[in-house]
C-alpha cells in the first residue's frame, strides 16, 4: 500500500525523506528524474507525496506527487536504482463562467465581490495592464465581464483557471481581451495586447548542441528520456535575456538543473532557464522583453557549459524553437476568420451576462464618473 504524506508549510523533501528513513542517495536518485520537470523542488503545501516502500528493507519503489486532481507525477525505481518519471494527465473538460459587475470603489474589489480570486483578478489586470491603469482608468459605474474557464476533472476541478475573455466599458473606457489559440491575448481587431516573445534568450544566436526531444537518448545516463526544453552551447557568464515581459515567480539551485530562474508571462507562457552561473534578478521582480537575468553556466548536471530554455504553454513544455508563439504584434491573417469567430461568441456570452446583470440591478446603465 502506497502511505500518503500531505505537504505542510515548511517541509522539506530531505525532512519529508528522512522522516520516512529513506537514504540520501535515493532522493538525489529521484531528484535526478526530477531534473526535466523540478516538480519536487518547490514543494506546494496541500499537495500529497505517495511513498511506495519495500516491506522489509523500506526500500524506495515509487513516489507519487498529486499535484491536482487531475495531474500525477510518478517516479519509479528502476533495477538499475536509478528513477524514472512518467506524469499522469486525466481526460479534462473546461466549465465556461461569466463574472460581470460595475465597479463600486477599485476594480479589484468589485471584481473580488464577484467572486474571482486574488489570482484571477491580478491575471486580469497583468492581461490589461499595457492598455489600461487600473488606478486612474477605473471610475464607478463602469462595466466589466470576464468570462473564466475552470479546468474539470470527474473528481472535481483541477484548480487550473484561465480567462478566456475581459471586456471594459465605461464613459471614458472601451478595452477587451480575447484568448487566441497561440496563448496570447488579442482585442477586437487582432492586436496583440503585450509585446511579442524574442525566440531565443541570448543576444546571439548560439549553436543547438541538443534540441527539444521528447525521446532522448540522456548523455549522461545513456537512457531515453525526455528532454523538455533546448540547449544552447556557449561560454560560461554569457548574458541570459528574459525571452518576454513578466515576473521571475522561481528562483532554484538544483543539484541536476543547477542554479535556475522560471519567469511567468501574461498569457500562459513560462520560461525557465537552466545551470546558470548567476542569478541577477529576484523571486517576485517584473522583467522585460530583452532584460538581462542572469548569466549562463555550467552548474548542476551538466556536459559542458550550455543554457537549457525551456517554454511553457499551459502548464505544457513546448519546442521553444518552433511553438505558435506571440512573435508579432497581430494575428496572422489566416488565423483572423478562427480568431473572429470565436470573438463574436465571446461577445455574445458578456452580452447576455450584461443584460443579466441589468436586469438585477436598476443603475447599471447610470451616468459613469
Ligand atoms: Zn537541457
Amino acid at each position: 500500500m502506497d502511505e500518503a504524506w500531505v505537504i505542510q508549510a515548511g517541509d522539506t523533501l530531505s525532512g519529508i525523506f528522512s522522516q520516512r528513513n529513506i537514504d540520501v542517495a535515493t532522493m538525489n536518485a529521484v531528484l535526478a528524474a526530477d531534473q526535466e520537470l523540478l516538480a519536487l523542488d518547490v514543494l506546494k503545501p496541500g499537495n500529497t507525496l505517495y511513498f511506495e516502500q519495500a516491506l522489509t528493507s523500506g526500500e524506495l519503489l515509487s513516489l507519487s506527487l498529486n499535484v491536482h486532481p487531475g495531474k500525477t507525477i510518478h517516479y519509479r525505481r528502476l533495477p538499475d536504482g536509478s528513477f524514472e518519471f512518467a506524469e499522469e494527465i486525466k481526460p479534462s473538460r473546461w466549465q465556461q463562467d461569466v463574472f460581470s459587475a460595475q465597479i463600486r470603489g477599485s476594480f479589484y474589489a468589485s471584481a473580488s465581490q464577484t467572486g474571482l480570486t486574488d489570482g484571477e483578478i491580478l491575471q486580469a489586470q497583468r492581461i490589461l495592464e499595457e492598455r489600461v491603469n487600473f488606478q486612474r482608468d477605473i471610475h464607478k459605474n463602469d462595466l466589466f465581464e470576464i468570462v473564466l474557464s475552470r479546468e474539470m476533472v470527474d473528481a472535481g476541478a483541477t484548480g487550473q483557471t484561465r480567462i478566456e475573455a475581459i471586456r471594459l466599458q465605461g464613459a471614458k473606457l472601451a478595452q477587451s481581451a480575447f484568448l487566441h489559440s497561440d496563448g496570447n491575448y488579442y482585442n477586437g481587431n487582432g492586436e496583440s495586447l503585450s509585446r511579442a516573445f524574442l525566440r531565443r534568450p541570448t543576444q546571439r544566436n548560439y549553436r543547438v548542441s541538443s534540441p527539444f526531444n521528447l525521446r532522448r537518448l540522456h548523455p549522461v545516463t545513456k537512457r531515453i528520456a525526455p528532454h523538455l526544453g533546448v540547449d544552447f552551447a556557449m561560454p560560461v557568464g554569457t548574458p541570459v535575456l528574459s525571452t518576454g515581459d513578466g515576473v521571475v515567480s522561481r528562483i532554484g539551485n538544483h543539484p541536476y538543473a543547477g542554479r535556475y530562474i522560471e519567469v511567468e508571462h501574461p498569457g500562459h507562457f513560462k520560461t525557465r532557464y537552466l545551470h546558470l552561473s548567476q542569478v541577477q534578478v529576484q523571486r517576485g521582480q517584473r522583467v522585460s522583453r530583452g532584460e538581462r537575468i542572469a548569466l549562463s553556466g555550467n552548474t548542476g548536471r551538466s556536459t559542458g557549459p550550455h543554457l537549457h530554455f525551456e517554454l511553457h504553454v499551459n502548464n505544457r513544455p513546448v519546442d521553444p524553437l518552433t511553438a505558435d508563439i506571440p512573435t508579432a504584434t497581430h494575428i496572422p491573417a489566416n488565423e483572423m476568420p478562427v480568431f473572429r469567430n470565436r470573438v463574436a461568441v465571446l461577445m455574445a456570452v458578456m452580452d447576455n451576462s450584461e443584460q443579466l446583470a441589468a436586469s438585477m440591478e436598476p443603475n447599471v446603465h447610470g451616468a459613469g464618473g
